[in-house]
């Protein structure tokens, strides 16, 4: 199997750190700077079952000036021709207004949607399970997977779900 993989999400959720750890070298720049990265970048995952092309976004946020407003344009270009979008939150609890912004965009388009809730490292159990609630409820994501890109925790079972849609 093979197919096209963007990563979106806020600033600062771990979207670089994910692809990072995903295709195993630091290919993105991971920072707690937000707007470390500018373009669109691209990494290969190769295993024996599928080959996927990961797609680093810029955050979406609301832009101030030229260099954000490409940065936004770039990443909700992102949401189209790809065959799974990762939608990528941390450990907020409350939907705020820019992810709800991007929610309603990823709920028109036809693209599957899969939810990956970063951090997981640092979230309560109890706090995951109300977040995994939450997140349901809004009916847009195809699956809804938790994460440590940081520590490598169930990076693996994510790849899996991916390819469900490949
Ligand atoms: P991006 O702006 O979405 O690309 O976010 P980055 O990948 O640059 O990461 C932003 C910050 O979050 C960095 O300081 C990362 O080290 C940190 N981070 C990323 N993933 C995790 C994680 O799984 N656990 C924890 N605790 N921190 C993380
Ligand atoms: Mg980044």
């Amino acid at each position: 199997k093979s197919g096209f993989v963007s990563i979106v999400g806020r600033p600062n959720v771990g979207k670089s750190t994910l692809m990072n750890n995903v295709v195993g070298e630091k290919i993105a720049i991971m920072s707690d700077k937000p707007q470390t990265t500018r373009n669109t970048i691209q990494a290969v995952h190769t295993d024996e079952e599928c080959q996927v092309v990961f797609l680093d976004t810029p955050g979406i946020h609301k832009p101030k000036n030229k260099l954000g407003e490409f940065m936004v344009k770039s990443a909700t270009d992102a949401f189209k021709n790809v065959d799974v979008v990762l939608y990528v939150v941390d450990e907020s609890k409350k939907i705020g207004p820019g992810d709800r912004m991007i929610i309603e965009d990823l709920r028109s388009i036809k693209t599957p949607v899969i939810l990956v809730i970063n951090k997981m490292d640092q979230i309560e159990e109890q706090d995951l399970f109300d977040l995994m609630k939450m997140y349901h409820a809004e009916g847009v994501f195809k699956e809804i997977v938790p994460i440590s890109a940081l520590k490598g925790r169930n990076v693996k079972q994510l790849l899996k779900v991916i390819q469900n849609y490949l």
